[in-house]
C-alpha cells in the first residue's frame, strides 16, 4: 500500500445459503421478541448504548439486523449478545418500540440451550448454585469490611436457591450439559 492510501478492511460476504429466513420469526414468536421485525435500522439504539461507547465490537443495531437477516449461527455462537449490560437504554430510545434488551435476553437463552454460553458464565452459575454467591466473599473482603466499619455480609438463602434452580430446570441446564460433555 502506498503512502496516503487508507486500508479498508474487507469483510467476508454474507451468503444466502448460510441464512436462516425463519430466525426472525423464531424470535418474534417469543413473548419478549414480538416487535423485532418493526426495526427500520435507524441506529438510535447503538447511539445510546453505553457498551457501544467503550467497545467498537458491540452495536445493538447490528445484533437486531443480523437476527432479522437470519444470521442464526453467527448471532448465537458469537460474543456480541453476551456484551449487553441489560440497561434498557436502547429500548427507551427505539422509535419502533422494539424490545431490544428482551430480544438479546431471548437470544442468550437460545444460545445457552444450544451450548454457546461462555465458559466464564457457566462457572459463575456453578458458583451460585454451590455456594449461593456468584463471587464468593473472601476472608480479606470480610476483614476490609470490618476495617471500614461495615456490617458482615448476611448469610445467603442457599437452600431456597437450590430448590429454585432445580425446580426451574436451571440445575440440569448447567450440570446436564457438563455430564454430556464428559461422556463425549
Ligand atoms: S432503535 Fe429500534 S428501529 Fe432503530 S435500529 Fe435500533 S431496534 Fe431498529
Ligand atoms: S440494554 Fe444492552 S444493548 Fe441496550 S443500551 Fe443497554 S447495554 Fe446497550
Amino acid at each position: 500500500m502506498s503512502k496516503g492510501e487508507i486500508e479498508v478492511p474487507i469483510k467476508e460476504p454474507i451468503r444466502s445459503k448460510d441464512l436462516d429466513p425463519n430466525f426472525k420469526y423464531e424470535i418474534a414468536d417469543t413473548p419478549l421478541g414480538k416487535n423485532l421485525n418493526a426495526c427500520f435500522k435507524c441506529g438510535a439504539c447503538s447511539g445510546g448504548c453505553p457498551v457501544g461507547i467503550v467497545t467498537e465490537v458491540y452495536k445493538p443495531r447490528e445484533v437486531i439486523g443480523k437476527t432479522i437477516l437470519g444470521m442464526r449461527e453467527e448471532v448465537l455462537a458469537g460474543d456480541q449478545i453476551w456484551l449487553c449490560a441489560t440497561c434498557f437504554t436502547c429500548e427507551d430510545r427505539c422509535p419502533q418500540k422494539v424490545n431490544i434488551t428482551d430480544v438479546i435476553i431471548t437470544l442468550r437463552n437460545i444460545a445457552f440451550r444450544e451450548g454457546h454460553a461462555p465458559k466464564a458464565l457457566i462457572e459463575q452459575a456453578k458458583s451460585m448454585i454451590e455456594t449461593g454467591w456468584v463471587q464468593h466473599p473472601t476472608a480479606s473482603m470480610d476483614k476490609r469490611r470490618e476495617e471500614l466499619g461495615l456490617k458482615r455480609l448476611p448469610k445467603n438463602a442457599l437452600e431456597d436457591l437450590q430448590t429454585i434452580v432445580k425446580a426451574t430446570g436451571f440445575y440440569d441446564l448447567i450440570y446436564g450439559k457438563e455430564e454430556k460433555e464428559e461422556k463425549t
